[in-house]
Formats: structure tokens, sequence, C-alpha cells
């Protein structure tokens, strides 16, 4: 990823509240003005942070949100419009990842929300169900999401990252050897943010069969968009519940299940491991509290917009969708190869990263910001990342001619970023 710009860890302004209010009108001015120095991500330019599946797709988004935006999952009684909702979107998530009879699973807020509950769930399983005392750890590939970390920091699980192999995935040989009695889950990506690519999960799956570890398999950035490319033709390998020692998954449908923000799903092999993701709580006066995720109080517009956009789609206008983002890649991936970079390791989904070491590539990031273009990065080794989206397949000969241009703009030598920019 990338940091650069403000600071999200200061505050930028010392203003307090408005004695008087304004009128929407105003306000909706002064919002445009500000949204205004933010990417356009609308143009294609932006191969992080959004995914754009085109103007049909985000309409149904807004109006779908804005016709639940005031009710609260939290509240199944009261809306048992939204707990239909959730439960048919999970039971899409759950059919698409081939879990068995049984299986279950919840929408949370997004996928930093599903890793945590399902490392909670994996920790309160291992306590209960095998007698786990004392620290536990979680063993990782090193190109595992940092979610992972913040959960575990949450937690205080200890996080034990093993490097990954030449071919960029998770070394299972390595992982193996890092586990113990104390791991309360493995875990490898489907595929990872940095490169892109599905970790070996049959392999990590044999691995947790034969010791008995909870295996997770992070399909965040995956999981809406590889069983479509499998049906598209692409050889995807088995990631999912199909294989036999995967415990649970995290799949999100605010990235390439092109759902409203704030939306993703944490899924379970079956109804007794999601059990210990319940809280389920009546220590106090106001009555028994009983919630699946980490929430309490759980959007309704970010469930309605999720289960819009699915049948708004279905199974054809995924597979369609998906298919002009395999051809944007794979039209990258040739161009981007013809101009001396290398891609790293085979991707096979929406991401792309790719390096040369006889250049900077740090450089060529900040030639690209100077024609508009707002992308990530890999550090090691360090490469140029692109989360590509349908939109893409667009302006990928744009993306490519510009990309040229800042080949030999480096190479020239002409100064590099507009503004400063580094590998975070
Ligand atoms: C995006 C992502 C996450 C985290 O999801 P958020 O919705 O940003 O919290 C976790 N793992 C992978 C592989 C991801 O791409």
């Amino acid at each position: 990823m990338l940091a650069s710009g403000p600071s999200p860890l200061s505050r930028t302004t010392n203003m307090t509240l408005p004695e008087k209010g304004t009128d929407w009108e105003s306000l909706k001015r002064e919002m445009e003005k500000r949204g205004a120095n933010d990417v356009k991500w609308r143009d294609g330019k932006t191969a992080v942070y959004v995914f754009n599946a085109g103007p049909d797709v985000e309409r149904v988004q807004k109006e779908a949100y804005a016709l639940f935006q005031s009710e609260n999952g939290l509240g199944p009684m009261a809306f048992p419009s939204l707990k239909r909702m959730e439960d048919e979107v999970v039971a899409n998530g759950l059919a698409l990842l081939h879990a068995p009879e049984g299986a279950a699973g919840n929408i949370t807020s997004g996928g930093t929300d599903s890793i945590t509950m399902a490392m909670k769930t994996a920790r309160d399983f291992a306590r209960a169900e095998k007698g786990v005392k004392g620290q536990v750890n979680i063993v990782l590939p090193y190109s595992a999401h940092p979610a992972f970390d913040k959960a575990a920091k949450v937690m205080e699980i200890e996080v034990r990252r093993v490097a990954v192999g030449a071919d960029y995935l998770a070394d299972v040989e390595a992982m193996a050897k890092a586990a113990d009695d104390k791991t309360i889950m493995i875990a490898g990506s489907a595929p990872c943010f940095p490169y892109g690519l599905i970790d070996p999960i049959a392999k990590l799956g044999a691995l947790a069969q034969a010791r008995g570890l909870w295996l997770h398999v992070d399909a965040c950035v995956g999981g809406y968009i590889a069983p479509f490319v499998r049906m598209n033709g692409g050889g995807i390998p088995p990631f999912d519940f199909e294989v036999a020692g995967v415990s649970s998954m995290s799949a999100d449908l605010h990235k390439y299940g092109y759902c409203a923000k704030g939306a993703s799903t944490v899924l379970f092999r079956s109804e007794a491991l999601r059990a210990h993701m319940i809280f389920d709580s009546n220590d106090w006066p106001g009555g028994r509290m009983v919630t699946p995720t980490l929430a309490g109080t759980r959007p309704g517009g970010a469930i309605a917009a999720a289960w819009a956009v699915m049948n708004f789609l279905g199974v054809e206008g995924y597979r369609a969708k998906h298919a002009q983002v395999t051809d944007a890649r794979e039209k990258i991936e040739a161009g981007v190869k013809a101009l001396g970079f290398s891609v790293i390791g085979k991707p096979q989904l929406g991401l792309i990263a790719f390096t040369r070491n006889d250049i900077d590539c740090m450089a060529i990031w900040g030639k690209l910001f100077e024609r508009g273009w707002f992308t990530s990065l890999t550090t090691e080794p360090k490469g140029l990342h692109l989360m590509l989206s349908p939109f893409h397949l667009q302006v990928a000969d744009t993306y490519l001619a510009d990309l040229a241009w800042a080949v030999d703009e480096v190479k020239a030598g002409t100064k590099g970023a507009a503004r400063e920019a580094r590998y975070s």
C-alpha cells in the first residue's frame, strides 16, 4: 500500500461546531468542492481503494443504501427485512465458496472485521474445545494482510509471519514448523493483496487436517471474483471450503462483490464453529444483548446495498464484469512485460504487481502520479501494483502509454514525483 499526503493520525483543523446551521444546498456545494481535490476514480485512473463497476452498479448501491440507511441490523425482530437480506447474502457467499450443508456466516463491516471475528472464533474454539490455555499464536505467510496483526494486538495473540517461497506463495513446510500446540489458526490468502497470488490452500488444508489446526482462508479481495473467473474458464486452484481443512473464510462484498462500502462476509464450515463467535450477555440493566459480530449498531444500508447489488448482477452480471477485469489484467500484463518489467508470480484475478531492478519503480510511480494515476506499490521487491476494476479495460492502453512515457522520463533522469510519496 502507499502512504502519502495528509497523515490519518493528526487532525487538520481546530474548528468547532458552528453556532448556526447551514442550508443543505450550500453544504452540498461545499462538499462537492472539497471532493474536487480527491482522486478522479470515475475516470479509471485510480487502481486502489475503489472498485469501479460502472454507473449502473453505483446507482443500485446508492439507492438501495438510501432505502435502508436508518434501519439497524442490530434488531432482527424490528427489521426482519435486514435479517432476511443478510441471510440471503451469506447463503450466496456460502454457495459460491463450496460451503457444505450446515455452514454459517454473517455480514460484517469489512475485511478487518471479518478477520478479527474469525480469529476470535478460532481462539474461543481452541479454548473451549481443545483446552488450549495461556499465550496463543497464529501462523501466517509474510504476504498476509495486516488486519491479522491488528486483531492480534487487540486480543494479545502472537503473530508468526513466515517468509514466502521463491514463488511468492505461502511456504507450507515452513508454516508447519512454525505452528505448535498453542497455534489457534493458520491462514492463507486467496489471493494475498501485495502480489495478487493464491496461496496453496489445498496443501495448507492437508496440514490443518494432519495437525488438527484451524485454517482460515483470507479471500477478502478474492472471494467474490475467483468463483466467477473459474466459471469463465480461468484455471483457479481449489481455494475455498471445497478444501476439507478450511474452517473459516473472509470475503469482502465491498471489494470484487462491487457492493457499497461497509460490507464483508465471515463464513464458517459449520454452525457449531460459528457459535464461538456469538456474543451473548445479560450483565447490565438494559436486557439481554446478542450480537454475531463486533458491531452493536449495524448499518442497514450496507446490508441492503449488498443484497441489491448481488441480485442486480446475478451470476451472469458478475461473470461479465469480472471478464472485463481479466481482460484488463491480461492486457496490462502483456504490456508491462513488453516494456521490460517482470510480473511477480502468476496473477489470476484482478491484482497485479510488476517490477524491474534497473530502474527506480518509485520514481515511475511519481511520474504516473503526475499524469493523474493513483495506484499502489509493493516493497519486497519494490514494484508497481494495480487493483483492477471492470472500467480499467477502457483505460488499459492509456495506462500502458503513460507507463512507457514514465519509463523514458525516469531513464532520462527527469525529476521524479511532483509530490512526496514513499513506500510504507
Ligand atoms: C482488503 C483486504 C483485507 C482488509 O479488508 P478491509 O475491508 O480493508 O478491512 C484483508 N485481507 C485482504 C487480502 C485484503 O485485500
